[in-house]
């Protein structure tokens, strides 16, 4: 029983999970005193059965979690020892935090998580509430409307450049235009309370319950700092940007209040693991946002989430991000995890130096670019995430079939992603029982070439060349 619990652990999956009921977290409990008993297991298995076998029987979407825990915590104390860069200096409460803070939180799509470092420590979204605004945008307006009034290319300029595009739009969401442009598509219409109700009420399903904090030092910073905002809010009207019926200064004053919303990492992680699972938090299940959304709100992220270093990062990063002036960069590996990592040291860009390098490590250790997983694309990288069965079977069976037919092309294509060339059916037969069978002398000379095993007997008994 305590091993039972103890599994679970390991993968990742913790006693605050709220999938659990309560009951369940005073197990977790208990089992750090004393043997639980079997009663003890009935109830622990009540509502979480298949969540718990998925667990024990390494089917989660990270298999090895302990694995994936400790090659990241490597990357991560690497990463500790760079000193560069210079903490934001534009308002003193961003300029007062400890540069020497680090913290990453991670959560998969089946809610596996950890913390390290400084993760439990708060700190402002800063510019990370421009893909949650843009989100809750897109929800409450719909994309047509969100996009009379936001282009969705990059700017190929600063993230607070007094420039729009050829429409007199903010060139995309991501940038300070932008974002202030969302919060005017935000709720419109309804007082600023209950705007500023939703986006905290929006976060607080992302992170899975955890309600974002106000820093009213940070928000009354922003406000007296913000000619460049404001500018940019009048340059808009000017041009006619905002829709109909938007007052300017209302506008401002929740952006300013919506980039003084603070969190920690552990928290951030589950907002960035609801974008990798398509919009449904993986710790609570609830579908917080439509596909499209996520979607929508991932290309910006791609393309522009990482200020004049979008391009350089989708180059050699290759996942939607978005980083904030508070040192935090929120990554988004789809269909797999999310993470968050957070150091207040900046680059020239204004991203955080060590976040940089960590999640360059990170891709050249996982293959977690979007284009690693290209056919023939092979740099030895692990991928640490469970291939689905179906598929496995289906790469399989595949195999077999072109094995038959002498299909010396779709095997070569098969092999380079990485499919077993020795896997076999459920009779025991392999590629090369087939080709031995069906006379496909190129294909047995290919296989014997790449060292499949020969001595191999199917169910009936037979190697590849007995069935000759
Ligand atoms: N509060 C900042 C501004 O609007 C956003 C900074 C950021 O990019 O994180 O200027």
């Amino acid at each position: 029983m305590r091993d039972l619990v103890r599994s679970i652990r390991a993968a990742g999956l913790r006693p605050d999970d709220p999938r659990w009921g309560a009951g369940l977290r005073g197990l977790f409990e208990a089992a750090q005193e004393r043997p639980l008993a079997d009663d003890d297991l009935q109830q622990l298995t009540a509502g979480s059965l298949s969540l718990i076998e998925r667990a024990v029987h390494r089917e989660l979407v990270i298999p090895d979690f302990p694995r994936l825990r400790s090659e990241v915590e490597e990357l991560f104390e690497a990463a500790r020892s760079i000193e560069d860069g210079a903490v934001a200096t534009y308002i003193p409460q961003l300029a007062r935090v400890d540069p020497a803070q680090w913290g990453l939180g991670l959560c998969t799509i089946d809610g596996q998580r950890f913390v390290l470092g400084d993760a439990l420590e708060r700190f402002c979204v800063q510019s990370t509430c421009k893909p949650i605004n843009y989100c809750v945008a897109l929800e409450t307006s719909g994309e047509d409307v969100v996009h009379r009034h936001i282009g969705h290319e990059p700017s190929g300029q600063g993230f607070n450049e007094l420039s729009l595009n050829d429409e007199g739009l903010p060139h995309n969401p991501m940038i300070n235009a932008g974002g202030i442009m969302a919060c005017a598509l935000v709720g419109s219409g309804k007082p600023a309370s209950e705007r500023f109700d939703e986006v905290v009420g929006q976060w607080a399903r992302l992170t899975g319950g955890v309600r974002p904090g106000f820093d009213n030092a940070v928000y009354q910073s922003e406000r007296k700092t913000a000619d460049r905002n404001f500018a940019l809010g009048y340059f808009m009207r000017e041009h006619g940007a905002f829709p109909a019926g938007t007052d300017l200064l209302e506008t401002l004053e929740f952006y300013f209040q919506c980039c003084s919303l603070e969190l920690d990492c552990d928290a951030f992680a589950v907002v960035a693991a609801t974008l990798a699972n398509g919009g449904v938090c993986p710790v609570t299940e609830e579908r917080v946002l439509s596909p499209d959304t996520v979607r929508a709100c991932l290309s910006m992220m791609e393309s522009c989430g990482m200020y004049d270093f979008s391009g350089e990062w989708a180059f050699t990063v290759g996942l939607p991000a978005k980083s904030g002036v508070s040192g935090v960069i929120l990554v988004v590996v789809p269909n797999t995890l999310g993470f968050a990592v957070w150091s207040p040291r900046l680059d020239e860009h204004g991203n955080s130096v060590r976040g940089v390098a960590f999640c360059k490590e990170l891709v050249a250790r996982y293959n977690f670019h979007q284009f690693d997983n290209l056919v023939g694309c092979r740099h030895g990288k692990r991928d640490p995430r469970r291939e689905p069965f179906a598929e496995v079977e289906g790469l399989c069976a595949e195999l077999l079939w072109a094995a038959k037919n002498g299909d010396l092309h779709r095997i070569r294509r098969l092999e380079a992603r990485g499919v077993d060339l020795a896997s076999a059916d459920y009779d025991g037969r392999t590629a090369l029982h087939l080709a031995y069978a069906e006379g496909r002398q190129q294909i047995v000379d290919y296989l014997l070439a790449r060292g499949v095993p020969t001595d191999v007997r199917d169910r009936f008994g037979r190697t590849p060349a007995e069935g000759a």
